[in-house]
């Protein structure tokens, strides 16, 4: 209390980061740089960190710990992997409650789907709006599912937060600050995907604004980039991801069915991401792909996907942890 006073009373900002044994505060509003001697005599001060980095309260410098997000009792980020499985579209009530069933007696944790869809084309399913998101609610109070859908507006972001667990920032609003800013106040874990074209800086910059405005809950997402490599819907920046690991303690996973657009290369690229250390994966899985409302090819058969939870397993096993 004493060292955010202080900091007000210069005029600049505080966040206060819990941890597990200490807090870090981190400050930002200031001009220039602050001299440590400024906070260091305050009662209960162990450290005062100049941070380097231009993205301050996403990074190691200020909070060594990896954060580990708790949605509902299930946990995401440091030694946990988790897997996020659903369909693209939430699509009938019928099929969603039946891939639904599906992953929940499979072990599943998380559920996916979209109620507001951003196609490419106008002409596509653009998903079913507020009617998806009551859907998803029921998947929750059916099957204990932790629910993910994409949120495309910042007015429309409430709303949705009202319904599922975890709101989803898509590649093409990474660059939407309203919207990063809607959900940083809303305080909704966030997902947010890298964008199309993102440097790392930009995707980092992307989620310091969700934290600076109060929400440390961000899971950060590679889900391929454009480069001009075009055999694949993406390139799959694996790279990326011990690198996050590195600098920043938010959790890191992969979506490696956007990033090949192709069922058949999921499985590979899943594997490949654990290994470099992603906190886990979100996979589209459907139980009849042939027939998706949107990204059928990219979609897993359920069986598929009990592959991959095994070969994760196995990985995990291997106790590689790039950052340890
Ligand atoms: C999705 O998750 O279905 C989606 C549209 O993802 P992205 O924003 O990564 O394309
Ligand atoms: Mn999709």
């Amino acid at each position: 209390k004493a060292v955010t006073d202080h900091i007000h009373d210069l005029g600049l900002e505080s966040h206060v980061i819990p941890g597990k044994n200490r807090a870090a505060i981190g400050i930002t509003g200031n001009k220039g740089a602050l001299s440590p001697d400024e906070f260091s005599g305050l009662p209960g001060v162990v450290k005062c960190v100049s941070v380097t980095k231009p993205y301050k309260l996403i990074s190691r410098e200020v909070k060594a710990d990896d954060t580990i997000i708790n949605v509902d009792g299930a946990l995401i980020g440091g030694k946990h992997s988790t897997i996020i499985a659903g369909p693209c579209s939430v699509e009938t009530e019928d099929r969603v409650m039946e891939i639904a069933e599906i992953l929940a007696k499979m072990g599943i944790q998380f559920f996916r789907g979209g109620a507001y869809k951003p196609r490419t084309s106008p002409y596509s399913f653009q998903g079913l709006g507020k009617d998806g998101l009551q859907l998803l609610r029921k998947v929750r109070e059916n099957y204990g599912l932790r629910t993910v859908s994409e949120v495309l507006e910042p007015d429309a972001a409430e709303l949705a937060a009202e319904h599922v667990d975890i709101l989803q920032i898509g590649t093409r609003n990474m660059y939407n600050y309203p919207l990063l800013k809607k959900v940083g106040e809303l305080g909704k874990p966030v997902l947010l995907k890298r964008g199309l074209s993102a440097t790392l800086e930009e995707f980092l910059f992307a989620a310091e604004y969700i934290v600076s405005n109060g929400n440390f809950d961000v899971i950060l997402c590679e889900r391929g980039i454009r480069t001009f490599s075009d055999y694949a819907r993406n390139t799959f920046d694996i790279n990326v991801i011990p690198v996050i690991r590195q600098i920043s303690h938010l959790p890191i996973i992969a979506d490696p069915s956007h990033a090949c657009g192709d069922r058949r290369h999921v499985l590979p690229l899943a594997r490949a991401a654990v290994a470099a250390g992603a906190n886990g994966l979100v996979v589209e899985v459907h139980q009849d792909p042939e027939t998706a409302y949107s990204d059928g090819a990219q979609s897993l058969y359920p069986m598929q996907l009990q592959q991959l939870l095994n070969d994760v397993e196995v990985i995990r096993g291997l106790d590689s942890d790039p950052v340890n």
